[in-house]
């Protein structure tokens, strides 16, 4: 079942010669070319920040809380980072609370909002269908706790009205949660506007802004947001490290509780060299901000067109121009064709083709998307989306050969 819907065109040297598999797959597979194009699931290091990281492994080393000299280089550079991270995205320092990641962020964001206001009376958080389930999971999680948690419907373009945003804000409102820009169609959301409505109604506002980072500027007083999450590893910086921006006045508890480390807001001892990477890989991004980000949607731009030439049923998900510049996401319209989501990724990767269907987290599940639900997909075209998100390693090269392979899967699965 699975061999007659895989494109023999995919691996030739493997299927049209079996008695090769057994001597030397991996050495085949090593040899293949290989693209990357899920940029949003995660990025490399860049060798840069490696450098900038290994010295704080083994030669700087204190701890950032220890009062001795080992512990004060620490600190210094804990901090120096912390400023670095604050200043490109408007905060102030003291505004910038290292976590592990983006998904710590947003649990720490909304479940530490709820902590305050809930006592308060205020237990109701209103977010969207299209979050992340770092953001949906807390959501759910706060719900079985007893508080209300609406959850707005998204347009076509997956875009939220402020309209409906201003309708859902009761008095019981403690937090409004939308991402900046969604992970898996680019969509971006008018956070501003959102802001500006939630704040009239006194309600804190908090954004994801993990995939927005590096990708377009991002000025916290501008947005006029209280909370933006943001995380290293989608800007070839270090897994596991990330931050959050808390405006100051903003009343949050902490998830964890320990030592005082982040002034008592997450304790746990400081991993400095990670927040170093963090730091340099946000200096790289806002000193490639004019060039890169432009050069990532001319290659997202062409690839699309020539899909769309070349691909009839190929439906485009995302707004046409709100949209991060390097994520496309196309669907295969169930209406004219039906092609099995995980054969199509599956021969994309036989072809060295790396994509994915929709968010990184959920790619090992047969769910289709809960984006693309949202936005009015039927579940069958649902089901049989790729997303290309580029980056760093891309270039106008890899567009013929993605368009040639992606033809060459979808002719073979169609037969
Ligand atoms: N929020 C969004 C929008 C994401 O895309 C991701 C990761 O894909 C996360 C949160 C989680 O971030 P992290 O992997 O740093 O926990």
């Amino acid at each position: 079942m699975v061999h007659r819907s895989l494109d023999p065109g995919s691996s030739p040297v493997i299927l049209r010669n079996p008695q090769l598999t057994g001597y030397s797959l991996s050495r085949i597979f090593a040899l293949m070319k290989r693209i990357y194009l899920d940029h949003t699931a995660t990025t490399p290091v860049d060798p840069r920040v490696l450098d900038a990281m290994l010295p704080y492994f083994s030669e700087t080393f204190g701890n950032a809380s220890s009062v001795h000299w080992y512990g004060q280089q620490a600190k210094v550079v804990l901090e120096q980072a912390r400023e670095t991270i604050a200043r490109s995205i408007g905060a102030e320092s003291g505004e910038v609370f290292f976590t592990s990641g983006g998904t710590e962020s947003d649990n720490f964001a909304i479940k530490g909002v709820a902590a305050v206001a809930g006592p308060k009376g205020k237990r109701h958080i209103v977010t969207t269908r299209v979050e992340h389930h770092a953001v949906l999971e807390p959501c759910e999680h706060l719900a079985r706790e007893g508080f209300e948690v609406t959850y707005l419907p998204v347009d076509g373009h997956a875009l939220v009205s402020p309209g409906l945003i201003s309708e859902s804000l009761t008095a019981s409102v403690c937090l409004v949660s939308i991402m900046y820009a969604n992970n898996e169609v680019g969509t971006i959301y008018p956070i501003q506007e959102i802001a500006s409505v939630a704040h009239r109604h006194g309600v804190f506002v908090h954004t994801d802004a993990v995939q927005a980072l590096g990708r377009v500027p991002l000025d916290v007083r501008t947005l006029g947001v209280d909370l933006m999450t943001i995380s290293a590893h989608k800007i070839y910086g270090p897994k596991g490290i990330g931050a959050l921006y808390v405006k100051r006045g903003t009343e949050l508890d902490p998830l964890l509780q320990g030592g005082g480390q982040e002034r008592g807001k997450r304790p746990g001892t400081e991993n400095v060299p990670l927040a170093v990477g963090f730091a340099k890989a946000v200096e790289l991004a806002v000193a490639e901000m004019d060039t890169e980000p432009r050069r990532l949607k001319s290659l997202r731009d062409d690839l699309e067109a020539r899909i769309a030439a070349e691909i009839p049923y190929a439906l485009v998900n995302g707004h046409p121009t709100s949209r991060l510049p390097h994520i496309l996401n196309i669907s295969m319209d169930s209406g004219r064709v039906l092609l099995e989501g995980e054969m199509l990724l599956m021969n994309m990767d036989l072809k060295g083709i790396a994509v994915t269907s929709g968010s990184a987290c959920t790619s090992g599940s047969m769910q289709p998307s809960h984006v693309l639900l949202a936005m009015g997909r039927d579940p069958r075209t649902a089901k049989a989306t790729l997303r290309f998100a580029f980056g760093k390693s891309n270039t106008k090269e890899d567009i013929d050969y993605v368009v040639e392979s992606l033809k060459s899967v979808v002719r073979h699965m169609t037969r």
